[in-house]
């Protein structure tokens, strides 16, 4: 089958606005499709709106940022886009993520660069601004040749003008999901950098807050990583999803869409529309 559980508009940092993406899904003619912004669902009912308008089969989604000391991200389904929980945490992330952006102008500016939150904002045209914008900048005033070199010296994790968000509790994120009545998942597991029993630990924690699946299918994952995640996804008794994480030309490698044949992915779809 040929879906997407994981993509993002330009509500955060994609460069295809909700419209733009259900167009983009029924073209490519998926089966399952969802927007998964970064710490927020201001895409969502645009995106509802649209997949009704052009008969697009469509699941509302998010993608949490968590605390941890590797990447960790939580996919969220199907949630109550009005739950008051959901809602005041995802308020209180992004004030977390303004603090953090002004405090990166302030580093780029001390260290020389001509760069301001309006440019940067500019850039972001919806309203969540991460880093890609910055790099976008950076890129646009000549300080660095590509986006590559934008993050390899400056605003990578751990360089010099990058500055850290708060974040949630993975755990916190898992039981958010939950109780806004949808379906959490644990988004490009090998961004977790864990060995099979570190990650199975994890799982089975996170598990007993309400956690759904893990995300298997995923565009850089190799053939022996999905094999190793399903394994594991088995022996837990987590669902899998599939997605590619599709960001427009903000990551021009990425295509709209994943076509996987599994029996489980079968299943757990089927489990996610019920
Ligand atoms: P932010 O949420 O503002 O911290 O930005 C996170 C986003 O920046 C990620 O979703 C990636 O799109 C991008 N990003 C972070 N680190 C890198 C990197 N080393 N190379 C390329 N893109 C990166
Ligand atoms: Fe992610
Ligand atoms: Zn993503």
């Amino acid at each position: 089958m040929l879906l997407d559980l994981h993509s993002h508009s330009t509500f955060s940092d994609g460069t295809y606005t909700p419209e733009e993406l259900i167009l983009k899904a029924k073209e490519k003619k998926l089966e399952l499709y969802s927007i998964t912004d970064h710490d927020n669902i201001n895409a969502q009912k645009e995106a509802i709106f649209y997949a009704e308008k052009h008969k697009v089969n469509y699941i509302t989604g998010l993608e949490i940022s968590c605390k941890f000391k590797n990447m960790f991200d939580i996919l969220g389904y199907r949630i109550d886009l009005d739950n008051n929980a959901l809602n005041k945490t995802l308020e209180k992330v992004q004030t977390f993520r303004k603090n953090r952006n002004k405090l990166m102008i302030e580093r780029l500016n001390s260290l020389g660069f001509n760069i301001t939150l309006e440019e940067v904002a500019e850039e972001a045209k919806g309203d969540v601004i991460g880093r890609p914008h910055f790099a976008r900048v950076l890129l646009k005033k000549g300080y660095v040749k590509d986006r590559d070199e934008a993050f390899d010296k400056y605003l990578g994790d751990g360089k010099i003008g990058h500055i850290p968000k708060e974040k949630i509790d993975p755990k916190e994120a898992v039981k958010l999901i939950k109780d806004a009545g949808g379906f959490p998942v644990i988004a490009h597991p090998k961004s977790l950098k864990l060995s099979y029993t570190e990650l199975k630990k994890v799982i089975l924690e996170l598990k007993k807050h309400g956690l759904w699946g893990i995300e298997v299918y995923y565009l850089n994952h190799t053939v022996s990583e999905i094999k190793m995640f399903r394994e594991i996804a088995v022996e837990t008794g987590l669902y899998i999803t599939a997605g590619s994480d599709f960001h427009g030309s903000n990551k021009p490698d990425i295509d709209l869409g994943i076509k996987v044949e599994d029996e489980l992915l079968e299943k757990s779809i089927n489990i996610l529309l019920t």
